[in-house]
C-alpha cells in the first residue's frame, strides 16, 4: 500500500509518529544479588485513538510494561518515544513532568485519597498543574458528570462502591487532558456488573476520540476493547484486531435487572460524618 493511500484511510498524515512506540526494550530487575529480566525487547506502537488490552498471566511483564509507557519507570535498554519524542533517557524530574501531561492512570485498587470528597480528588491532579481554583470546580464537575457521577460530588471513597470510586479515578485521570488512559486491571477488584460498566466508560471516552490502554488477565473484560495484545515470558507473543467488540451498553442492558441492594445503590443517602467516623476502631 502506498504511503498516500495508507495516510486516506487512516484519516492521519503519512508522517505522523506513532502516539506511543517501544521499540527493542528491555528491562531487567536486580534485586538481592537476583536478576529478574522482566522486558526481553519487546517492540510496541499505539497510534492515536486506540483502545488496547495488554493481556498475559500474572508475571509475564505487563505492569512493567504499563509502568515504562506510564514515564514511571525507563526501561534497562530500548527506546520509548511518545508523539515521536525520546523519553528513555529522560531524568525522573523531566519523566515525572512528561507523565503529568500525557498520562491519566486508572489502578485496581483505584487509589484515592480516603476521606477526600469526589470533587476534591479529582481537583487534585489540577492543584499540581497550577489550575485556578474556580477553574479547577468547574473540570472537576464537568469530569464527574462525564462518568455519569453527578449528585455524588461531596461523597467519600467509604460512600462509594468500588465502580463509583473507580468512576472518579476516570474523572481524576481525565482531568488534565492527557493523550492516553493507561489502566492497570481497572476491573479486577469489580464485581461483573460494576466492570462492565467501567468497559462502556471506556468505550464512550474511547469513541470521543481518547486512546486507552489497558492491562487485563480478564478476556472478556479484553473483547471490550479493539485491539489485544498478548504478554508472554517478557516478550509480545501475539497482537490482534479484536474481531467482534462487546458492545458495553448493549451487554449491560441484557443483564438481569437489579436486585435490591443494587437499587438500594442508586437511592442510597450518604453516611453521616460522626456515623462513619465511629464505625472507625
Ligand atoms: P505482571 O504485571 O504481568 O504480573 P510484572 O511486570 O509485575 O508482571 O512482573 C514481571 C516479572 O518481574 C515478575 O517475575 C516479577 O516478579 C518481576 N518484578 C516486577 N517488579 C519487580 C521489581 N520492582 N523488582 C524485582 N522484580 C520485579
Ligand atoms: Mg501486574
Amino acid at each position: 500500500m502506498s504511503l498516500k493511500t495508507t495516510a486516506i484511510l487512516s484519516d492521519r498524515p503519512a508522517n505522523e509518529p506513532p502516539l506511543l512506540e517501544i521499540a527493542g526494550v528491555h528491562k531487567t530487575y536486580f534485586m538481592d544479588g537476583v536478576t529478574v529480566k522482566a522486558l526481553r525487547g519487546v517492540n510496541l506502537s499505539v497510534q492515536r485513538g486506540e483502545f488496547v488490552a495488554i493481556m498475559g498471566a500474572s508475571g509475564s511483564g505487563k505492569s512493567t510494561l504499563m509502568n515504562i509507557l506510564g514515564c514511571l519507570d525507563r526501561p534497562t535498554h530500548g527506546v520509548y518515544k511518545i508523539n515521536g519524542i525520546e523519553v528513555s533517557h529522560l531524568s525522573k524530574n523531566q519523566l515525572a513532568t512528561v507523565r503529568n501531561r500525557q498520562i491519566g492512570f486508572v489502578f485496581q485498587g483505584f487509589n484515592l485519597l480516603s476521606r477526600t470528597s469526589a470533587l476534591e480528588n479529582v481537583e487534585m491532579p489540577m492543584v499540581y498543574a497550577n489550575v485556578q481554583a474556580e477553574e479547577r470546580r468547574e473540570r472537576a464537575l464537568a469530569a464527574l458528570a462525564s462518568v455519569g457521577l453527578t449528585g455524588r460530588e461531596n461523597h467519600t471513597s467509604s460512600q462509594l462502591s468500588g465502580g463509583q470510586q473507580q468512576r472518579v479515578a476516570i474523572a481524576r485521570a481525565l482531568v488534565n487532558k492527557p493523550a492516553v488512559i493507561l489502566a492497570d486491571e481497572p476491573t479486577g477488584n469489580l464485581d461483573s456488573r460494576s466492570s462492565i460498566e467501567i468497559m462502556a466508560i471506556f468505550q464512550g471516552l474511547n469513541e470521543r476520540g481518547i486512546t486507552v490502554v489497558l492491562i487485563t488477565h480478564e478476556p472478556d473484560i479484553a473483547q471490550y476493547t479493539k485491539r489485544n495484545v498478548r504478554v508472554k515470558d517478557g516478550l509480545i507473543s501475539s497482537d490482534e484486531a479484536v474481531a467482534r467488540q462487546l458492545n458495553a451498553p448493549a451487554e449491560l442492558a441484557a443483564l438481569p435487572p437489579l436486585e435490591q441492594d443494587g437499587l438500594a445503590d442508586e437511592i442510597e443517602q450518604p453516611i453521616p460524618e460522626e456515623q462513619e467516623g465511629a464505625a472507625l476502631p
